[in-house]
């Protein structure tokens, strides 16, 4: 049982007056795991005027007292690195497998990358008469979700130290655990008081007071495109930076053009990417798109890799997927999957109901719909479960028009033989992010979204920039 009772604000953990406590659940077997304090808006106010009162000094560190501090920071989080994969597994669920290798481990990835950044930075150039400088924005507000918890906070907490930037951040209250233990790595690693400041609480109450405090300078926000739109109309009246990563439905085109082995393995594949983090990835390819005269080929692939995933608890030595985060999160999905039903598209594997012999915890069924819909509801909105949708197109134009065809833009995934082609069609994709034959994710490729899956880019330079203000100096020269 972990009771995480306390906040973090200038550089003390303190236990919160005049707050509530919430049990957070563990979805592998639905047992009460641990209890945090849920804070109000006077709580958001000590964190900012502990973040205010920091940044006059933490701006004005040199690059290589904050190299150093990332540095310090690394090596904490590889001593904590099994605490880190223990606490994400029993907050959220992710199987061990996916837990160490990917969610754990992304976070210190991400303060990695920003040492090489900030290494090589240019924060001043000469253009004409003008210098232009960069500058940390201020005191950035950090609302981050709980489907790659410890991943969504790194690509800002580590841009936001390596600029100057000083910070208030809200985890998600499903998700607080690994919060808890980065809290205690920074803590660990010196991070100078005030300069990172944690606490817990609801969306409309602790996420609302950061996104409208005078005192923050920029909200970056990932979570539901209903919450970020509620984020930047909060954050309007005190004209802040604000920027979303926000949900998605992403397309994956196969085209006609590939041999029967490749177009059944990128088949596969796809099914399989949608049941990594029990399909609750923002990326998720969501939208399968298989040409109309190959969709039985289609079918009977992503049949078979339904059935060959195994379900189970997250705490398994074997390549699990785990549960789904919650009875809400489950509920949700079970009401899309028999929409799916009653809408009429044709279901190829799994279905309602918890799979065989887990009736404890939040488990789903890999699920995949053939025949679906453009006006379908598991066409169009994001079901943040393992479900996949398959639908037929009957040349590239269309294809492109269904792929196109959605409110969000986050991703887009593209299987071919032609080169020239792919090229075609990714130039035509509407979406922050292609992939394409299969290629993995890099950590230092800018990602965010077109439309409505969000505003401004994490990861990379363009990223470490979000947190940057530009002055322009005239009469002096760099
Ligand atoms: P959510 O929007 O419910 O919550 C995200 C965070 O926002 C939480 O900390 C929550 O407390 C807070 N919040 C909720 N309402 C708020 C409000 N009115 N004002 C301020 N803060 C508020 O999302 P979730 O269920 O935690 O996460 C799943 C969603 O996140 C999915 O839609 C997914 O696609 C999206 N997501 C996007 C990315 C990306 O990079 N684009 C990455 C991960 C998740």
């Amino acid at each position: 049982m972990r009771d995480y009772l306390k906040f973090y604000i200038n550089g003390e953990w303190k236990t919160p007056d005049n707050a509530s406590t919430l049990e957070v659940i563990n979805p592998a077997d639905e047992s009460v795991a641990g209890r945090i304090s849920m804070g109000t808006s006077d709580h958001v106010d000590q964190a900012a005027n502990a973040a205010s009162q920091a940044f006059n000094s933490y701006y004005q560190y040199s690059r290589q007292q904050r190299v150093e501090l990332l540095q310090e920071i690394c090596t904490q989080y590889k001593a904590r690195m099994n605490d880190m994969t223990d606490a994400i597994i029993e907050e959220m669920g992710a199987p061990r497998w996916l837990a160490s290798s990917s969610q754990a481990l992304s976070g210190y990835g991400h303060f990695k990358t920003n040492i090489e950044i900030l290494n090589d930075y240019a924060f001043n150039r000469q253009q004409g008469d003008a210098m232009i400088i960069k500058e940390p924005i201020g005191v950035c507000g950090l609302i981050t979700p709980w489907n790659w918890p410890i991943n969504q906070i790194s690509c800002k907490l580590a841009p936001a130290l390596a600029t100057g930037c000083t910070v208030v951040w809200k985890p998600s209250e499903i998700a607080p655990f690994s919060a808890q233990v980065l809290m205690e790595i920074l803590d660990s690693a010196g991070v100078p008081d005030g300069v990172v400041n944690m606490l817990h609480g609801y969306g409309p109450e602790v996420g609302a007071a950061i996104s409208a405090h005078p005192l923050i300078q920029m909200v970056s926000f990932t979570g539901s495109t209903r919450a970020g739109v509620a984020v930047a109309k909060d954050a309007a009246d005190t004209v802040k930076r604000v920027t979303q990563e926000l949900g998605g439905k992403s397309p994956n085109i196969i085209l006609d053009d590939l041999d029967e082995t490749t177009f059944a393995k990128a088949v596969a594949g796809g099914m399989k990417s949608m049941t990594v983090n029990s399909g609750q990835n923002c990326n998720a390819p969501s939208r399968m798109l298989v040409p109309a005269e190959r969709l039985q080929e289609a079918v009977a692939a992503a049949k078979a890799a339904a059935e060959s995933i195994q379900v189970g608890h997250p705490n398994s030595e074997d390549r699990v997927m785990g549960p789904v985060i919650s009875a809400v999160q489950w509920d949700k999905i079970q009401d899309l999957i028999q929409a799916g039903i009653d809408e009429g598209a044709t279901l190829v594997a799994g279905g309602t109901g918890k799979p065989d012999g887990l009736d404890q915890g939040y488990y789903v069924k890999p699920t995949v719909f053939a025949n679906v819909h453009s006006d379908m509801r598991i066409a169009r909105e994001e079901i943040f479960g393992p479900v996949l949708s398959i639908m037929s197109y009957t040349d590239d134009a269309e294809a492109i028009r269904l792929a196109n065809d959605t409110p969000y833009g986050l991703s887009g995934y593209v299987s071919g033989a032609d080169t020239e082609r792919l090229r075609e069609v990714v130039s035509r994709l509407r979406a922050g992010m292609i992939h394409v034959n299969g290629a993995p994710m890099d950590r230092t490729a800018p990602f965010g979204g077109y439309k409505q899956s969000g505003n401004g880019r994490e990861k990379g330079l363009e990223g470490f920039d979000e947190f940057l203000e530009t002055k322009s100096v005239l009469g002096i020269k760099s």
